[in-house]
């Protein structure tokens, strides 16, 4: 699955975002680093639209207890990614929140190239959140310790992102964004140095 989002800051330039996971993707669909991601979930609508640009056959419509689900295991998944990024204490409330969404039926796996073109069955709002639960599972048991989880470098910015780099030496958030303000502010202090 394709990773990555357009953001729309307070500001409302929308950047391209990629978080390199599925799970924190999720996270930054929400207000968590001041004026840097604006509220999306506004609505069941609003999610099952972000969850259909990514899961095939989804149902339909949401509700708001999806809705709710949705907000409850977003928290839990950005509350343990900046708890890894910045060293703190992981919640063990939040390892439950997340285990429990995990629990639940999620997406199954499908080959293609089968001779039942419409045998898959139509994708519950749930499911895809219990896949979400399961991607975060997967990042955290994997790379809580080897620090691909952090934050954009740039001083001003909470971004936190899952570096999948073959070097691990991402920086950014994004080039076109914090990196390329860092090398200008690079490029002045060398000029007035020189
Ligand atoms: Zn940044």
């Amino acid at each position: 699955m394709q990773t990555g989002q357009f953001l729309v800051p307070s500001d409302g330039n929308r950047w391209f975002f990629d978080s390199g996971s599925l799970a924190l993707d999720f996270g930054w669909t929400g207000p968590f680093a001041s004026d840097e991601v604006a509220e999306r979930m506004h609505a069941p609508e609003h999610l099952r639209a972000w969850l259909a640009e990514r899961f095939e056959q989804l149902e339909p419509a949401a509700d708001p207890r999806n809705l709710q689900d949705a907000l409850l295991l977003r928290e839990a998944i950005v509350r343990i990614a900046s708890a890894i990024a910045d060293g703190g204490a992981i919640a063990a409330e939040d390892v439950d929140t997340v285990n429990l969404y995990a629990a639940t039926p999620d997406v199954p796996p499908a080959l293609d190239g089968g001779r039942r073109q419409a045998g898959r069955s139509v994708i519950r709002t749930g499911q895809a959140l219990s896949t979400i639960a399961r991607d975060a599972i997967a990042l955290f048991a994997e790379h809580a310790e080897d620090g691909r989880i952090h934050r954009c470098s740039a001083e001003d910015c909470a971004l936190l992102f899952y570096d999948d780099s073959r070097s691990a030496n991402r920086r950014w958030c994004s080039m076109q964004r914090c990196g390329n303000r860092a090398k200008v502010r690079a490029h002045r202090a060398r000029a007035k140095a020189s």
